[in-house]
């Protein structure tokens, strides 16, 4: 692999590019600044049958100690623009969440409020399905336009096949552009509920963390009752527990926090041990909510329900 174009690198530490600061570099790594370079980007690599991956934020990422084969592309310039066409956003995949909240805040555009304390990107929040606070990512979405090795396709939130912290992107699809409806409204009750939104965040949340947020999904077993499972966790003994550099937050026990030197071995090694103790004490079984990237073990159970 000696022929790679200009613009894309070898061996590019992704730690950086994530909230929990742990992992190894790409193998190849180039940014995306445009749809055009993103869609050549994507056939050189198909070309020559590299792995294509997509970082955003890095906000619920787990990267492999060991690193990532293939091409990892990160969106920027204009695939991370927000532009207003009346009551509707359209967005580079690139543009990061709590600005499009703000920005249509501003405008005077309701809808996207709970996007303000999702630290992802348009395209994380996609592939996600990213909600908060009873908001709906499907509710506002118009169109997704997604990039990937049979070229590009504009698709509806009923074609995405949201569910609950998944849609049905397959790994090489990049979102490239999202468009959003929204409804005007007066600015200031908009700010209002992001100002709500924000000081109920900074009750609940550690902030200033090195954090991918929640780790694992809130179950939907019925012996869980309407516990989340932070509070599962906690009830669990594992507020505070740590693995090497590793810890559930004191603060919000589904939180895991590196404190400084954390590998994502610990990170794992962790999330194994928590729940272990949930299945022990409860008989459920969560789920990890964090998605890995590269060679990464998630504790996860044998036949996904
Ligand atoms: C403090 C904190 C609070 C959080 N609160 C919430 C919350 O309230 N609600 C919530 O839902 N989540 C929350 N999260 C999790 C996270 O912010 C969301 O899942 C977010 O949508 C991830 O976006 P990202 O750009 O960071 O994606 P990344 O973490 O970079 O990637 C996540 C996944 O999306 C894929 N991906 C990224 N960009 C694209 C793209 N353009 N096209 C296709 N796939 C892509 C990646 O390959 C990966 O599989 C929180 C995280 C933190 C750290």
């Amino acid at each position: 692999m000696d022929d790679f174009p200009e613009g894309v690198v070898r061996d590019y530490p992704l730690s950086r590019l994530t909230t929990i600061r742990t992992g190894g570099p790409a193998e190849l790594f180039a940014r995306a600044g445009s749809l055009a370079q993103l869609e050549w980007l994507l056939r050189w690599a198909n070309r020559r049958g590299i792995e294509v991956g997509v970082v955003g934020s890095g906000s619920n990422l787990l990267v492999a100690d060991a690193g990532v084969r293939g091409l990892i592309v990160k969106l920027d310039r204009d695939l991370s623009t927000i532009e207003f066409d009346g009551a509707r956003i359209r967005c580079g995949a690139g543009a990061r969440l709590p600005a499009v909240a703000t920005k249509a805040a501003q405008a005077g555009l309701t809808g996207i409020e709970f996007g303000v304390n999702i630290p992802g990107t348009v395209g994380g929040a996609i592939r996600m399905n990213a909600n908060a606070y009873g908001g709906e990512l499907a509710r506002v979405l118009e169109w997704a336009d997604v990039v990937g090795p049979e070229g590009r396709r504009r698709l509806t939130p009923a074609e995405l096949g949201f569910s609950y912290r998944r849609s049905n992107l397959r790994p090489g699809e990049i979102v490239a552009r999202a468009s959003f409806t929204l409804e005007p409204s007066a600015s200031e009750p908009v700010r209002r509920t992001l100002a709500d939104m924000r000081s109920r965040r900074r009750a609940a949340q550690p902030s200033g963390i090195k954090t991918f947020g929640s780790t694992f999904k809130n179950p939907l077993d019925c012996r869980a009752g309407d516990r989340t499972a932070g509070q599962l966790l906690d009830a669990a003994g594992c507020r505070g527990l740590q693995v090497g550099g590793a810890c559930f937050s004191h603060k919000h026990a589904n939180f895991i926090e590196n404190r400084g030197d954390a590998t994502t071995a610990d990170v794992v090694a962790l999330m194994e041990e928590g729940r272990r103790r949930v299945k022990e004490r409860f008989g459920i079984e969560l789920e990890p909510e964090v998605q890995a990237l590269g060679p990464v073990e998630l504790p996860r159970a044998r036949v996904d329900a």
